[in-house]
């Protein structure tokens, strides 16, 4: 386990002929967001000096966004192109189709709402060009909520405890790929995924940088507080098994406690003769220990529920038109 299988990499010749730089951008709902994406996102590209294409995966938008997408592919139809989804099926499955169609030798993905900004996409290109096979990013002065701040301060650190995957901020998606670790990212077709926490599984070189972050100044979040939560359980079951063993442990610590507390008692009944006081405290300690329980099912549930969509084996996302050379 862990040791990345470099082989099953596309082989280098299929990419020899493409462009340098992939950008993947996945759009859902994002009207408002998108104009002001296409006017800073160019001067960046083009800047570069390098060849390089963005890909759009437009995620069953509903307010337009994809009339705007190919709006902007017929200005630069050598450069862009569009993959249009039958329905929203995740931010994370929308980047994966990305990743399934580019060809860049770096592939760099990016929030369409210019909470990242693409300014920072050369800085990006100069790690890699340094030689490692993932950059992600994490965001200095963080200007989102205070109590998303807070909330995702805790989750990151549960995560990378449970996961073991030390990304530094696993909400920036801002982030740069080889083309071997795509490769790799292709070659895994969960039903369910983290983008940025599989590339980290299968890097050798990783590197993080600093990125200036700004408030969603256009259109609304896309993920709510339950959401969040989703995508989190997500992460934890799918990169780690140590929530179940924690499952094992905390039963294993309560049944003994309870062997103690029965012999404790078996000799007060003994000693004392029968007692019928303290009812509501045992009460209370059931109630405790049935939440407990409840927990525990939950989370081997969460198992179940990952290992059900697998080997149910539906498409993870259905493809209606893709907008690229030919169209
Ligand atoms: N997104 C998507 N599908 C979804 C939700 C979000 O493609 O179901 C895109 C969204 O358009 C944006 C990126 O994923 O480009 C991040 O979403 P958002 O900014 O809402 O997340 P937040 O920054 O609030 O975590
Ligand atoms: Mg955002």
């Amino acid at each position: 386990m862990g040791t990345p299988r470099i082989s099953l990499a596309p082989p280098v010749t299929e990419r020899a002929a493409a462009p340098d730089i992939s950008l993947v951008i996945p759009v859902y709902n994002e009207r408002e967001s998108l104009p002001f994406l296409f006017e800073r996102l160019l001067p960046v590209l083009e800047g570069l000096k390098r060849p390089y294409e963005v890909i759009f995966v437009d995620d069953g938008s509903v307010d337009g966004s994809l009339g705007l997408l190919l709006a902007f592919r017929e200005a630069h139809r050598s450069t862009v192109r569009v993959i249009e989804f039958n329905g929203n099926f995740g931010q994370h499955m929308a980047i994966t189709a990305g990743f399934r169609s580019c060809r860049g030798r770096i592939v760099i993905t990016m929030d369409a709402d210019l909470q990242n900004p693409p300014e920072e996409i050369p800085n990006l290109v100069a790690a890699m060009d340094a030689g490692h096979d993932t950059v992600g990013t994490y965001r200095v002065g963080r200007r989102d909520p205070f109590f998303r701040k807070i909330a995702s301060k805790i989750i990151n650190a549960i995560t990378d405890r449970i996961t073991g995957l030390h990304l530094r901020d696993y909400g920036c998606m801002l982030r740069a790929y080889s083309g071997n670790i795509i490769g790799l990212i292709n070659e895994s077709a969960e039903s369910t995924t983290f983008i940025p926490a599989l590339g980290r599984k299968f890097s050798i070189s990783p590197a993080e940088i600093p990125i200036g972050h700004t408030e969603r100044e256009h259109g609304t979040s896309k993920y709510g507080l339950f959401k969040l939560i989703r995508l989190n359980f997500d992460l934890m079951t799918g990169f780690s098994l140590i929530p179940l063993q924690v499952v094992t442990m905390l039963g294993l610590l309560v049944a003994t406690l309870s062997l103690f507390f029965v012999v404790y008692l078996g000799i007060r009944r003994l000693v004392v003769g029968p007692e019928a006081e303290g009812v509501f405290t045992l009460l209370n300690i059931n109630f405790f220990l049935l939440g407990v329980t409840m927990f525990c099912v939950g989370i081997v549930g969460e198992y179940i529920g990952r290992i059900y969509q697998e080997v149910r084996k539906r498409p993870r996302y259905v493809i209606r038109k893709v907008y690229d050379d030919e169209t």
